[in-house]
């Protein structure tokens, strides 16, 4: 196999740092040749130093000064660029074979819809870009014949379960594989949700919940945002309308149970009674290695999962009362157009504020539900519409705040 020149877009987070295990352990078989982090320079210049990329990107002029000094003081050749046309610049660089889309939020849309109409393969972490503009990065997979494979471990879930005929017309057309969508005989398929970190408190104490209590996954290592969307279950929200988005499924085909083990990451069900699932540790290193060495596999570093040990598994229905935030995924694609770009700001922009100690926890899913039903819904055209929308949702969120 010839090695792979693999950019990563969000080096330094929790799914950079577990990309990164990986490149550790198959060397022979990754390049790193460009590594993105945002301001966070010292962390980056760890990376540089132990990886020798070609390109490094932060976000601002400032940074790139401090990282530069602090690169040439260690006689490190790697290149510092910066702001969002060097994220860009990285994501298509015709020597890229692969891009982790690892930048969390918004920020993650431009180069990782870029590299997709660069036709690269994109390893999808970053699900805020799809929810943002699906219809826009699955049409770009189609014309430049990307390839697109689910990073969010329900999604690789699905994926390792699905038929490679079925996936393969959305999301590796240049296999070029029959198509026949009702003979694969799927129903629906079961995104399963730990819940997160209050699904056992009490529903009185949820006004009071702090930020550095939703910081606190019971199963999962993340980031914050990620981890607070995992609280509210709007993450889950957000994965429904990334299934709908990666698999072409309608809303109804796609549900949704509370798994408090994290361990059958997610399952597809088909017409003749079977349901697949795909079981292991709650360990992002597992999808990501899927991915990175898709059609082959590749170790991950995780322990095989031991079924005695993990003992029973439970599965059970959604409570909208300790959840409001869940369904709004739903709504969102039944409004269909920039309406999952408006969840998506509006929720960014609360959470945000929560993290800062601006509103109550309670608050983000109401945020997010005005923000929903007030903004004007516009057909998904074009890039410039879905940067228009996620503007003047922040915008609008921001004077709804003023009025909490
Ligand atoms: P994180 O907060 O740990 O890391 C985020 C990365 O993005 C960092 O490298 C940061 O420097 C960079 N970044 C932040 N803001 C940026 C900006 N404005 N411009 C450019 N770069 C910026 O987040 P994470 O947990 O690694 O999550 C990354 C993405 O992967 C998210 O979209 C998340 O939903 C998704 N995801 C994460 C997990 C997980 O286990 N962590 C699981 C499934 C999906
Ligand atoms: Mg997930």
């Amino acid at each position: 196999m010839r090695i792979k020149n693999l950019s990563i877009l969000g080096a330094t987070g929790s799914i950079g740092a577990s990309t990164l295990q990986l490149v550790r352990l198959q060397p022979e078989h990754y390049h790193v040749f460009a590594l993105s982090g945002h301001q966070q320079v010292e962390a980056l210049a760890k990376l540089c130093l132990e990886f020798s990329p070609n390109y490094a990107v932060v976000s601002d002029p400032v940074s790139a000064k401090r990282l530069s000094t602090l690169l040439q003081e260690r006689h490190c050749a790697t290149e510092v660029l910066a702001g969002s046309q060097a994220l860009i610049d990285i994501a298509t660089d015709p020597l890229v074979d692969c891009v982790m889309a690892a930048i969390v939020g918004a920020a993650g849309l431009a180069p990782t819809y870029a590299a997709l109409k660069a036709g690269k393969c994109v390893l999808l972490a970053n699900k805020e870009a799809l929810v943002m503009a699906g219809d826009l990065m699955m049409q770009a997979v189609k014309d430049a014949k990307a390839t697109l494979l689910p990073v969010d471990s329900e999604h690789n879930a699905i994926f390792q379960c699905l038929p490679v005929n079925f996936l393969a017309p959305r999301l590796f057309p240049a296999l070029n594989l029959a198509h026949h969508a009702a003979d694969f005989g799927v129903t629906k398929i079961i995104l399963t949700a730990s819940g997160g970190a209050f699904r056992d408190l009490a529903l009185d104490q949820f006004a009071t919940i702090s930020p550095e209590a939703a910081c606190q996954h019971p199963n999962w290592q993340m980031g914050k945002k990620i981890t607070v969307d995992s609280a509210t279950m709007m993450n889950k929200a957000l994965e429904v309308i990334e299934a709908h988005y990666l698999f072409g499924l309608a809303a109804a085909e796609i549900e949704v149970l509370i798994h408090p083990q994290s361990i059958v990451h997610s399952l597809v069900v088909y017409t003749d009674g079977s349901l697949l699932a795909q079981l292991g540790e709650p360990d992002m290193r597992i999808p990501i290695a899927n991915a990175m060495a898709w059609p082959k596999r590749m170790a991950s570093g995780v322990n095989t999962l031991d079924l005695v040990q993990a003992g029973a598994l439970s599965f059970k229905t959604i409570d909208p009362e300790r959840y409001p935030a869940f369904s709004l995924g739903y709504d969102a694609l039944r409004l269909g157009g920039t309406a999952p770009c408006i969840l998506n700001a509006a929720n960014e922009s609360a959470v945000a504020a929560f993290l800062s100690n601006r509103i109550s926890f309670n608050a983000i899913a109401k945020v997010a539900r005005e923000a929903l039903n007030t903004l004007p819904i516009q057909a998904a055209r074009d890039f410039d519409t879905i940067i228009g929308t996620d503007n003047q949702t922040r915008a609008y969120v921001e004077q709804y705040l003023n009025t909490l």
